[in-house]
């Protein structure tokens, strides 16, 4: 395998691959969509569950909005009660996975018989365990080129153990997770481009709790649009207005189609031109309540967790 194939395995932990903790556990191939995988996950394999436990679930914002929609949830109930704050892809992206409970440290949706939410399971679970690796940020004519897959082979999953073959393509039909990638495309080309940007250029913190609440708590950022004066400062169409009243994927597209603008540059978002200076203030002021609620929910998970990491220390020493 050349160099270049070998360093772009080496960076190929994506977001959705636990492997931080140990990147042997990838191999050193390079699959595409015709690959082989001799594969199969059941509940008569002898590890079944075993995935479930101290692991770390990234949750998109589409992973939320089908988790609480099942849950009957509000978002900001859900993210306080099933997650727990994280940062994305070692970028200063705040973001949410999934809050592991009780002694075995498990997903908070795992029982003995399997996984309670599995048709609504996320991104990361269904990934497993092949992972892609996709360097372009977005936009580039050799975007597919740039795109493979790899294979994650640990030790205590015994699936690769199974006789069943699937080529990479089948399997990734099965597990739904071609939708997904649709889903979570233009989340993840955000997360991507902050990463390309380095950490030299720091996002504000204003920019961090807004970049929070438009991915993670959709309710709360619906309400900033209709209740601020979003609707003062941006020209948005009727249409567009009337989706994102009613319509959870509409407002999650819209929200990326802002963040994208408002922290990259990226697209258009026209602004009232004539309104905006004699706005600023005002909106600096609503703006507030809507950031400072969500603020507030993302200071409360912090705290819970900086709580939970002391006490297991306390617990080992
Ligand atoms: S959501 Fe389901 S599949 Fe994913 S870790 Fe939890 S129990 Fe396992
Ligand atoms: S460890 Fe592997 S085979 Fe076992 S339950 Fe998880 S994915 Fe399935």
């Amino acid at each position: 395998m050349s160099e270049k194939a070998q360093q772009e395995l080496s960076d190929a932990k994506n977001i959705f691959t636990n492997t931080d903790k140990n990147p042997s556990n990838i191999l050193p191939e390079k699959l595409t969509l015709d690959s082989t995988l001799q594969f199969e996950c059941h509940p008569g394999v002898s590890c079944f569950t075993a995935c479930c436990h101290n692991i770390k679930i990234i949750l998109t914002p589409y992973d939320i909005l089908v988790l609480k929609k099942r849950l009957n949830l509000a978002s900001h109930e859900f993210i306080t009660q099933y997650t727990e704050p994280t940062y994305l892809e070692k970028t200063d992206m705040p973001g949410v996975q999934l809050k592991l409970v009780g002694e075995k440290n498990g997903c908070p949706f795992v029982t003995p018989e399997g996984c309670t939410v599995y048709e609504d399971r996320p991104t990361a679970c269904r990934y497993y365990p092949v992972g892609m690796a996709d360097f372009h940020e977005g936009g580039a004519e050799d975007a597919e080129e740039q795109k493979f897959f790899f294979l994650v082979k640990e030790d205590h999953c015994k699936g690769h153990e199974e006789p069943k073959q699937w080529t990479i393509r089948d399997w990734r039909a099965d597990q739904g997770v071609d939708v997904r990638d649709e889903m979570n495309k233009e989340w993840l080309r955000l997360v991507m481009r902050r990463k390309s940007f380095g950490l030299q250029a720091t996002l504000s913190e204003a920019a961090k709790r807004m970049f929070f609440m438009a991915s993670t708590d959709l309710d709360t950022f619906r309400k900033f649009i209709l209740e601020s004066s979003f609707l003062d400062t941006y020209v948005i169409d009727e249409e567009t207005l009337a989706k994102i009243k009613e319509d959870d994927i509409e407002l999650m597209h819209f929200s990326f189609q802002y963040l994208a603008n408002t922290l990259f540059g990226a697209g258009e978002m026209p602004i009232r031109q004539e309104k905006l200076q004699a706005k600023i203030e005002e909106i600096k002021q609503r703006q507030d309540d809507s950031l400072l609620k969500a603020e507030r929910d993302y200071e409360e998970l912090k705290a819970d967790r900086d709580r939970l990491m002391k006490e297991s220390e306390e617990k080992k020493g």
